[in-house]
């Protein structure tokens, strides 16, 4: 076993001259130091007016996709939500009605769906395991919020803007 050696700091207890005794030789090199970071390139950004740009595998919050029609594309078939590590989504199923064809593509749609996003790591499982194209994660970066609860995302956060609803 290595033996355990004492590191000792030899102090200069020689007395300090004039200069020394006015701070002059730390004021002018502490100076230096700032004014060179003046001309150095800044390692921050003002957010929020100004944003790094991210990695191109950024991953940010989810929408729910529509598809070409502005029909609503999940069938809550629970595929992603097998696949969240986090079990962070939750959804409830229920069947399409007559006259709704025109907002769901299918017979089964999702009449609740939430993603807990304190719960999210961002990963895109539930993105990879749609079968459906219908969950996308986003560049979009999740806002912060002041309690718990307003991290639930539920359906009606998530769904894109129907492109062929008017007003
Ligand atoms: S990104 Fe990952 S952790 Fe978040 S909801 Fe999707 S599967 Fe779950
Ligand atoms: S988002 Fe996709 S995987 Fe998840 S329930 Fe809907 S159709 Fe299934």
């Amino acid at each position: 076993m290595e033996k355990l050696t004492n590191r000792s700091v030899q102090v200069d207890r020689s007395p300090m001259t004039v200069s020394e005794r006015m701070y002059l030789p730390g004021i002018i090199k502490g100076m230096g130091i700032t004014i060179g970071h003046v001309f150095k390139k800044k390692a921050t950004v003002s957010y929020p007016e100004e944003k790094r740009p991210f990695s191109p595998v950024f991953r940010g919050l989810h929408i729910l996709n529509r598809d070409e029609q502005g029909r609503e594309r999940c069938t809550a078939c629970g595929l992603c939500a097998l696949a969240c590590p986090a079990e962070a989504i939750t959804m409830e199923a229920a069947e399409r009605k007559p006259g709704e064809e025109n907002l769901y593509r299918e017979e089964k749609y999702a009449a609740k769906y939430e993603i807990n996003m304190l719960r999210c790591i961002f990963c895109g499982y539930c993105e990879e395991a749609c079968p459906k194209d219908a969950v996308y994660l986003t560049e979009t970066v999740m806002p912060a919020n002041y309690n718990r609860k307003s991290f639930i995302y539920k359906k009606d956060d998530l769904l894109i803007p129907n492109p062929n609803k008017q007003g």
